[in-house]
Formats: structure tokens, sequence, C-alpha cells
């Protein structure tokens, strides 16, 4: 009977149609017991000037560290917390800890870069959004700018009107705003560009496909040449390879994130990154 329920255990996370809405009411109860439980764990992924190398960012992004399955990729969990409404809760405890751990770098004397956080759609539509920005700021040094936040374009598209005035209120704090993933949502280049944001991130698909395949590199030629006749910086996610960064600098491409340049890293192992 154990090893029936270890299988089952392991079959949780399967992508099996049948059984998906038992297994994300299941899941959806034990992620709010790991809310409680404080289970989820930031890591640090370094962004890079691609023009000097050096390092210019780092995005935080949010694992789940199960007592029995250990550490889960927030592919399998994120949605289901979207779902749930208790992304929230997880993303506002993971900006406070990424401006606490931004915090215990910089009394250490170690230079800590700006560390974007992911903001989900649903906690872009909460009252408290500003709140808790303004509170984690305080928690850092606010004039040392290090925060950040990315939006997708499914976070920007409904209530223009409160969507831009929200926009406009965070970047008062000095916190610049990305769009996220760009270019693999639905909604209108002409809606997007006239939202007041501070970045375009390229989305890890197209920087996957560019080297392979002409109308992809089009593609992202155009994206970068947009962003920049609109004033915006560029940020291209998910570079593998030595090829695919030496087209985004041809490019212009300001900056630069993935396993080429780093995996996301746990706290402490940032830490002796930003030592070196
Ligand atoms: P994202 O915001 O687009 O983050 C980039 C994702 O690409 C990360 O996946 C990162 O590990 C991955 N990545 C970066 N470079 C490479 C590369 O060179 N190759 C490959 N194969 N992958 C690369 P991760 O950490 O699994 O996060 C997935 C998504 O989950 C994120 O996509 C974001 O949408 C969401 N997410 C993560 N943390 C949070 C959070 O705190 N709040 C919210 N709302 N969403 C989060
Ligand atoms: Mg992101
Ligand atoms: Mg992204
Ligand atoms: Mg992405």
């Amino acid at each position: 009977a154990g090893s029936r329920a270890q299988e089952e255990q392991i079959g949780f996370y399967d992508r099996d149609a049948d059984h998906a809405l038992a297994r994300q009411i299941s899941m959806e109860a034990e992620l709010r017991e790991a809310v409680e439980r404080g289970e989820f764990i930031n890591f640090y992924q370094p962004k890079i000037d691609l023009k000097t190398g050096k390092l210019a960012g780092a995005e935080a992004l949010v694992r789940w560290r199960h007592p029995q399955r250990g550490l889960i990729q927030p592919t399998e969990f994120v949605p289901v917390l979207e779902r749930s409404g208790l992304v929230t809760q997880v993303g506002r405890n993971v900006m406070q800890r990424a401006m606490e751990d931004w915090r215990a770098w910089h009394d250490a004397g170690l230079k800590p870069p700006q560390i974007a956080v992911n903001v989900a759609p649903a906690q872009f539509r909460c009252d408290s959004l500003f709140d808790d920005i303004e509170r984690a700021l305080n928690t850092a040094e606010a004039s040392l700018r290090p925060l950040s936040i990315e939006v997708t374009e499914s976070g920007l598209v409904a209530d223009q009107r409160r969507v831009v005035d929200i926009l406009n209120r965070v970047r008062e704090l000095d916190v610049p705003v990305a769009i996220d993933d760009f270019g693999t949502g639905y909604s209108s280049l002409a809606y997007l560009v006239t939202l007041p944001v501070d970045v375009l991130k390229i989305d890890r698909s197209f920087v996957v496909k560019m080297t392979q395949d002409a109308n992809y590199m089009g593609m992202v030629q155009t994206i970068v040449q947009l962003a920049h006749t609109l004033e915006l910086k560029v940020v291209a996610e998910g570079i593998e390879t030595e090829e695919e960064a030496k087209f985004l600098k041809l490019l212009r491409c300001e900056q630069g994130q993935g396993y080429l340049y780093g995996r996301p890293l746990p706290a402490e192992e940032f830490a002796r990154l930003l030592q070196h």
C-alpha cells in the first residue's frame, strides 16, 4: 500500500486530462497550506548588460519547497495560484522577500542590482498593489532603485484607464515596469504602445527560434526597433547560446537573461555570485 500511495503522489502533477480538475482542487488545498506554512522561496536569475557583459539586474522567480516532493517549478503551480486567487498573497510575499534579500546583500556590502518581481494580473487588479510596493521599497533603500516589476500583456489589457493610472503611480516610485513575455499575448500592439512602461521583455520562444528561422529573426529585430522608437529598453529572455547573444547584441538589445549567463539561484548562491 505504501508504494501505491507513493505512485499516486508521483503522478499527482502529471498532465492527465481525466483527473485535471480533481488534481487542481487538491493542489489548491495543498497550496493554501503551503502559503500558511511559508513553503515558497525566491530564486534569482541574473540579467546581463549585453554591451558590457556586466550584471545589470536579477529576476525573482518563486519556487515551492514541498515537504515531500522537493522543489516544484512555478509553471506547475503558478497557474493554480492564479485561478484560486492565492497568487495575490504569494506575489506580495515574493516582492517583500526580494527586498529583504536586497537589503541583506546591501548591508553586507554586496552592491545588489535591481530586482525584477513578476506581478500577476490578479495583483494588478488588487487595490493593495501600490501599498505593497511602497512597503517593499521601504524595506530596501528606495533611492537606490532596488525594484522593478514585470507584468504580462494579460495583466494589462482589462480596464485601460485603471491600468494606466496604476502604471503611472508605480513609475513615480522609480519602479520601472516591463511588459513580460512580449509577443505571446493577443493584445493589440496599438494598445500596448500607449502604455506607460519602460521595458519590453522578448519572450524566450522568439529567442529560441531566432537563429533557426529568418521569420523569427525578423520579428525580434522589429520588436527591438519598435521598442527603441518608443524609447523603451529591451530585455531578451532565454538566451542559451553565444550565437543568440551575438545577434541580440547586433540588434542593440540592452539586456539578456538566460542559462548562458546563469540559471535561477537560491538567495545564498546569488549572494556568492555578487561577491565575484
Ligand atoms: P517568466 O517571468 O517569463 O520568467 C522566465 C522563465 O524563463 C523562468 O522560468 C526562467 O527560469 C526561465 N528561463 C530563463 N532563462 C532560460 C533559458 O535560458 N532557458 C530556459 N529553458 N528557460 C529559461 P521559471 O522560473 O520556471 O518561471 C516560469 C514562469 O512562472 C515565469 O516566467 C513567470 O511567468 C512565473 N513566475 C515565476 N515566479 C513568479 C512570481 O513570483 N509571481 C508570478 N506571478 N509569476 C511567477
Ligand atoms: Mg518575468
Ligand atoms: Mg518573461
Ligand atoms: Mg517567458
